[in-house]
């Protein structure tokens, strides 16, 4: 079985093989004492300092981003959503739910975010800029700096998720003013499902006191002053908790460039060798992370089972409209160029 899905990934030997392990009990120092490593390590990766906070949760991602959103924002608050696909639109719900006053940029498949979609909202009465910087349903990866320039103009909390490009693309949450950072584990981190992060910096954890949160599992303040001592409130998931301490010392050993350009690098292999075929890639960036190609006969959602049942080879699926159209090929985890040229020579069969 290969996957060259987003999430979960091929996982490395090393993580598999301590997934294997009998679990200790975790109310003790030495747990700590490897809960404090990860929060240096995941803050150090992310390029913020000391007094950014980070917050460990047992859930998938879409739960990081809804405690991002409800620590820090309420019906007093306007946010602009960059919405640009099921993702976007998932930031969209939760607004909804939560009665938090939203404006969208909508991007139909195709489309470019650009400097000018965003200049008609300066100056607007918006208090946060929210985005995937990364949206995984197109493979869209979005300007930063344009992103970066726009909310420190207005003076906005800039929130970004970043669960499908970190370890990927370059990603540095001081310098690009970001207030809150997302993650989760089973993209490029190559663990299995079930953690996801919130990183907090210093403007947000004091624009969060002023919040009256209203929920019990998802507020954020409970993870942050247990963090101090390197606890969580509630059970984490604690074997994927030794896997991500495993994991961040392999990165910070090769060092976090290395582990990019390895990514970088199949990621160009991979579309350098699909350009003999004819598929034809969105004209939009992309991100490492993933390579979204469109399928001029139609065939995608067909070429994703054919992969799956004759050969075990797991390629992404796109949901609703673009299923027949788009294929989505992640980059992710433990994977090489020999296993690039297998799910070539397998699509070399499927186009004209
Ligand atoms: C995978 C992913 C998520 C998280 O989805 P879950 O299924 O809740 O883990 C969130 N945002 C982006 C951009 C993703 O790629």
């Amino acid at each position: 079985m290969k996957l060259f899905t987003v999430g979960p990934v091929m996982m490395d030997p090393e993580t598999l093989e301590i997934g294997a392990n009998p679990l200790p009990y975790f109310r003790t120092a030495e747990f700590s004492k490897l809960m404090c490593e990860i929060e240096y390590l995941m803050k150090k990766f992310v390029g913020t300092n000391e007094k950014s906070k980070i917050s460990i949760l047992t859930a998938s991602g879409t739960a990081a981003m809804e405690a991002s959103i409800i620590n820090l924002f309420n019906e007093k608050d306007k946010l602009l959503i960059v919405n640009g696909g099921s993702f976007g639109e998932r930031f969209v719900q939760i607004c909804q739910i939560h009665n938090i006053p939203f404006s969208e940029i909508k991007l139909n498949f195709g489309e470019e975010l650009k400097s000018d979609f965003l200049q008609q909202y300066d100056n607007d009465g918006f208090t946060g800029l929210v985005c995937n910087i990364h949206e995984t349903s197109t493979g869209q990866l979005y300007p930063i700096d344009i992103l970066s320039d726009f909310s420190r103009r207005n003076n906005l909390f800039f929130v970004v998720d970043a669960i499908s490009s970190f370890l990927a693309d370059e990603f540095y949450m001081d310098k690009w003013s970001i207030d809150a950072t997302i993650l989760s584990s089973q993209k490029s981190l190559a663990l299995p499902p079930g953690l996801s992060f919130v990183i907090f910096n210093e403007r947000s954890l004091s624009k969060q006191k002023n919040i009256k949160v209203k929920s019990l599992y998802l507020n954020l303040n409970h993870y942050f002053i247990d963090m101090l001592r390197g606890q969580t409130p509630f059970t984490p998931a604690v074997g994927i908790i030794f896997q991500l301490h495993d994991k961040l010392n392999r990165i910070d050993q090769s060092g976090i460039n290395y582990y990019l350009e390895q990514v970088q690098s199949l990621a160009g292999d991979f579309r350098c060798r699909l350009s003999e075929l004819n598929f034809i890639l969105p004209s939009y960036p992309l991100s490492s992370a993933l390579t979204p190609i469109i399928c001029p006969l139609n065939n995608a959602y067909d070429i994703f089972s054919e992969a799956k049942d004759l050969l075990s080879l797991f390629v992404t699926p796109s949901g609703g409209e673009l299923s027949s159209k788009l294929l989505r090929i992640g980059h992710l985890g433990n994977l090489t160029v020999e296993d690039n040229k297998i799910l070539i020579d397998y699509l070399s069969t499927k186009t004209k």
